[in-house]
């Protein structure tokens, strides 16, 4: 009889995720079996159902915000990414073993180099926020090494707690706070722009990110907020000169990593890339 792949997403909350659509054009495609499905479970929750978990029954878990942190506690494993950025985002049930792991860093590194043709290293990196998002870009940057980086942040003591965490290997790490008097001299010399905040997302447009306005031709802009395609910061970005990545290309990427690790299965990117775009645009 063919296996049947019982995967699915935790988080709070979790309707408008893209991760079922994302699971299932790589099944389909690869003709494997899948019922992925979203798990609405608050953080008082979570013991319960981790608990449920180890039972049986769910082969594995995509984990998203608020409990990327949180799921960490019920591990018997974790991969040396998971430890390194301190989140889980996957979790594979090895017959009731839990292995945490993290695939945002490999979605992050892989969308920079196989979609803006990007290494990073070596250059001057501008980095806005300190949150989990930021922490896997900083895990990636570090691996990277050489690359000169300012953290900016809202909450400054956030990205001096995440700068204190990198390795460092001979290039320098700032952290600032987005009233800092170098805020605009970091953005003009930097040769990439990353916002991982979660200003300009669907939801959160009021808000803007500060120095915009000093993007320049030359850059690269990457924002990793990915609803809508388009956020504030790519438009202003490419109206100024400068080159541009969206997140739907990390979110990819993350995706085919953890489905190898689930399936040891493949992933079609682009094929997972229109159906997202006809998800994002539907809905
Ligand atoms: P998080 O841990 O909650 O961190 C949120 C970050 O955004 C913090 O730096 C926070 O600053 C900042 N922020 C939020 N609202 C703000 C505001 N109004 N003004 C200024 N700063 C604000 O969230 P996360 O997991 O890092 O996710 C951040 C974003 O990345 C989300 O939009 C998420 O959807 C996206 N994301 C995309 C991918 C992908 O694959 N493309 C993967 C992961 C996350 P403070 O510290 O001052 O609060």
């Amino acid at each position: 009889m063919k296996r049947v792949y019982s995967l699915g997403i935790i988080g709070h909350p979790v309707g408008h995720t893209l991760s079922p659509v994302l699971h299932k054009t790589a099944a389909e495609h690869n003709g494997i079996e899948l019922d992925y499905k979203p798990y609405d479970v608050s953080p008082d929750e979570l013991r319960g159902f981790m608990e449920g978990l180890r039972g049986g029954g769910i082969d594995g878990l995509n984990v998203t915000v608020p409990l990327k942190v949180a799921v960490m506690d019920f591990m018997d494993e974790l991969s040396a990414a998971a430890r390194g950025i301190g989140a889980v985002n996957t979790i594979i049930n090895k017959e009731g073993k839990l292995v945490g792991d993290n695939t945002d860093e490999y979605g992050f590194i892989t969308s920079m180099a196989e979609n803006a043709g990007e290494d990073m290293a070596c250059k001057k990196v501008f980095l806005y926020g300190a949150g989990g998002a930021a922490r896997a870009i900083c895990g990636a940057i570090d691996n990277i090494g050489g690359v000169d980086l300012v953290i900016a942040n809202r909450t400054e003591s956030k990205a001096e707690k995440l700068a204190a965490r990198l390795g460092n290997r001979g290039a320098s790490v700032e952290a600032i706070g987005f009233d800092s008097d170098k805020l605009v001299d970091s953005i003009r010399s930097a040769d990439i722009i990353i916002n991982a905040t979660s200003i300009g997302m669907k939801g959160n447009t009021e808000e803007r990110l500060p120095g915009v306005e000093y993007i320049s031709k030359g850059q690269l802009v990457v924002d990793i907020v990915y609803r809508p395609l388009e956020t504030p910061l790519l438009k202003q970005a490419g109206a100024r000169g400068a080159r541009t990545l969206d997140g739907l290309w990390m979110l990819i990427h993350q995706g085919a990593r953890s489905f190898k690790l689930w399936t040891g299965a493949g992933f079609p990117i682009d094929l997972a890339r229109e159906k997202l775009l006809l998800e994002l645009n539907n809905n």
